[in-house]
């Protein structure tokens, strides 16, 4: 079962300013509460003036309770006011929220601010509409300022939270209602959690003088004092977390090196994988080097014209919905985005509408439906209901994501290199053939390319799909290259009125420039790009076996139309993303382990600064804007927007690390 999240219920004073009926207590001070924002959570934690010190990439200010956004909005404007040189490259603050606030309520409250008005604005276009356990991450200002929203309780958020040897948290903002009104919040989980998230010397301030939060956060390792409070307060706390050592979120076998420096980036592959980690880097300044064997961009499974964007929902496994949950809304938000900063990218956020067709799919969407996800993201519908929606007849229901619609995955590759390019940060070398790779004694890799000449790199992040096993040292990974050819189908009078993406076993889109997309086939270990009649028609066949109606019927093309092309596949439906491991060492060695495997076993055996994100299957042009993310948070030890859970859920290494926890044996393959 999903845990439901409910928004805040809010009633309005008369002031018009916010209560919140589940604690019967004001968001902020009706006195003037952007005042008490700078006084009590900025200036307390002596910001902005530490920004000027800040020597990491990223400055991370973490605080309980978004309400609002009004602390946010304030750090982002007080962010804005410094010169670039005066303040670090990104801005990242993470917040938690059990109840938010509905859309409409804060636009409301926010008009209070005219000040803001600009920051609010850009907020309230991408703040959540549909609310899911998990972290969304929105990004603004070209990706200088980034916003994690964990909706959720905060205990359970802060178990999640993924963080390195080197902690988080550079800031804590305590919010939260009055501890009276909230005690379930204001308790020792909570100060013990901020201490453990902590990086060394990072600050807290929270408007209470309460004597047991005080104690709680000394019991927790803050130094902690006492000065005048805001307004009529006539105190509050405010401390420092010094030096300490934290301990990893996750276990030693999917920990992730997280390296201290991120620099000289080399980057194999410039479909969908590479583009997505190329833009993310280029939001965070970081100069990379892009290389591929082909003459141009997306020239692989990336290339397609049509991509369907929806979430892939499971009914039992939780980490692979929270993944897509959370990759489905930043793809939305990374399309619009580009498009605004003027990249083109044909697309049509119309709906997707995911069709039982079966015994066994009418099952399983009852299953995922029983779940009770919100009607935003995924809503049940009737075949009647679905008929109507779609403009064409169906025989069953399905499952209909309103916010889901169709990208063109070539046109969101060359957006987000075009983006990564004009900032500076990206150099793409095509017709760049990767034979092997060498660590250096300097530390750097050596990249050895066909007919040309090598090149040098601080780190290597293999994307090059379903190849990404020619490699000697990646040849093992789990990867199985899958054949699909899409047929492009011009429009007639009766497919013209399909108003959303249609998913069966196969998938149609609906009319762009007057053609269609129906696919894809799917022939494992065939790495074959030709254009073949009998997977025409094996598409066509597909259609009507699922949707036995007169519209199915008599559809027709030249078989020459359409486009083939090899997807990278992994059997668990989610990409291996993360750390390359040392597969000869972990046959051999870490095996040896298995009996001791628990939270003193040594580390997962890596390859120094080499990095995978591959096996993206038929899902990238959904999942690869949010994966670019977790690799540059992976590379510049930043906060990371989905759980521990998803993220080892991620690791390359997984499905031989989940033998050895069971006992069994690991071989190479
Ligand atoms: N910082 C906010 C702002 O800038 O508008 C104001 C925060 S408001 C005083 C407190 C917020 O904490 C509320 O939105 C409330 O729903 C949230 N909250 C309370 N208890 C929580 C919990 N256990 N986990 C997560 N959020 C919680």
């Amino acid at each position: 079962m999903v845990t439901a999240i409910h928004s805040a219920e809010v009633q309005w004073n008369e002031q018009g300013l916010p209560i919140a009926q589940q604690f019967d207590d004001v968001y902020f001070s009706n006195q003037d509460g952007l005042a008490e924002t700078r006084y009590v959570f900025l200036a307390q934690n002596q910001l902005p003036m530490r920004w000027q010190a800040h020597l990491l990439t990223t400055f991370v200010i973490a605080e309980s309770g978004f309400g609002s956004g009004l602390n946010f909005l304030a750090s982002w404007h007080c962010y804005n006011q410094l010169a670039p040189h005066l303040r670090p490259n990104v801005l990242h603050f993470i917040s938690f929220e059990k109840y938010p606030l509905q859309k409409s309520d804060l636009a409301q409250t926010l008009r209070h601010w005219p000040e803001l008005a600009r920051y609010a604005e850009q907020l309230i276009a991408h703040y959540p509409s549909t609310f899911s356990e998990g972290c969304q991450r929105l990004t603004f200002e070209g990706g200088q300022i980034i916003l994690d929203l964990w909706l959720g309780d905060i205990h359970e958020s802060l178990k999640q939270l993924p963080q390195s040897d080197q902690g988080l948290v550079d800031c804590w903002f305590l919010d939260g209602f009055a501890p009276s009104k909230n005690p379930q919040m204001w308790s020792q989980p909570l100060f013990n959690a901020m201490a453990r998230l902590s990086r060394n010397d990072a600050t807290f301030a929270t408007f209470t003088a309460a004597g047991f939060v005080r104690r709680g956060l000394i019991e927790a390792g803050f130094h902690v004092k006492k000065v005048a409070g805001f307004g009529r307060k006539r105190e509050m706390l405010c401390g420092v977390r010094s030096a300490h050592h934290p301990i990893p979120t996750a276990a030693p076998w999917f920990q992730r090196p997280y390296p201290q420096t991120c620099e000289q980036v080399g980057i194999i592959g410039a479909g969908i994988a590479g583009a997505s980690i190329s833009l993310a880097l280029a939001k965070r300044g970081i100069a990379h080097r892009l290389f591929d064997q082909a003459t141009g961009p997306a020239q692989g499974a990336s290339g397609n014209r049509q991509g369907a964007i929806y979430p892939l929902l499971h009914p039992e496994q939780t980490a692979l919905s929270e993944f897509f949950i959370s990759a489905f809304h930043y793809n939305r938000q990374t399309i619009l985005q580009l498009l605004d900063q003027g990249y083109p990218i044909r697309h049509q956020f119309c709906g997707v509408m995911q069709l039982g067709y079966n015994e066994r799919s009418c099952k399983r969407i009852a299953k995922i439906t029983k779940m009770g996800w919100p009607n935003d993201l995924a809503t049940p519908v009737d075949a009647q209901t679905a008929s109507i929606q779609l403009g064409l007849p169906v025989e069953h229901g399905g499952l209909y994501y309103p916010q889901a619609g169709w990208a063109c995955p070539h046109d969101l590759v060359n957006a987000m290199l075009n983006f990564a390019q004009q900032q500076g940060a990206a150099d793409i070398c095509y017709q760049h053939t990767l034979s092997h790779w060498q660590a250096q004694s300097d530390g750097t890799i050596k990249l050895e390319f066909i007919d040309k000449p090598p090149q040098y790199v601080k780190q290597l992040i293999l994307c090059n799909g379903p190849d990404v096993t020619n490699f000697t040292l990646a040849a093992a990974l789990p990867i199985t290259p899958v054949r699909g050819q899409v047929t492009h189908l011009a429009t007639n009078h009766q497919l013209t009125q399909l108003q959303h993406v249609l998913c069966y076993a196969g998938y149609l889109t609906p009319a762009n420039a007057g053609s269609h997309c129906i696919g894809a086939t799917h022939q494992r270990e065939n790495r074959d790009c030709q254009l073949y009649s009998d997977d025409t028609q094996a598409n066509f066949a597909a259609l009507r076996q699922c949707i036995k109606q007169s519209w199915t019927d008599k559809l027709n093309t030249d078989d020459s139309i359409g486009r083939a092309s090899v997807r990278a596949t992994v059997r668990d439906h989610l990409p291996l993303m993360g750390p390359l491991p040392d597969l000869d060492l972990l046959f051999k060695d870490y095996s040896l382990h298995q009996a001791a495997l628990q939270q003193t076993a040594p580390k997962l055996p890596l390859h120094q600064n080499v990095y995978v994100l591959a096996g993206l299957g038929a899902r990238g042009v959904t999942s690869a804007p949010l994966l670019g993310e977790l690799i540059a948070a992976e590379l510049t030890a930043a906060p990371s927007p989905v759980s521990q859970s998803v993220l080892d859920a991620l690791h390359p290494a997984r499905f031989w690390v989940r033998r050895l926890l069971r006992g069994q044996p690991v071989l190479p393959p």
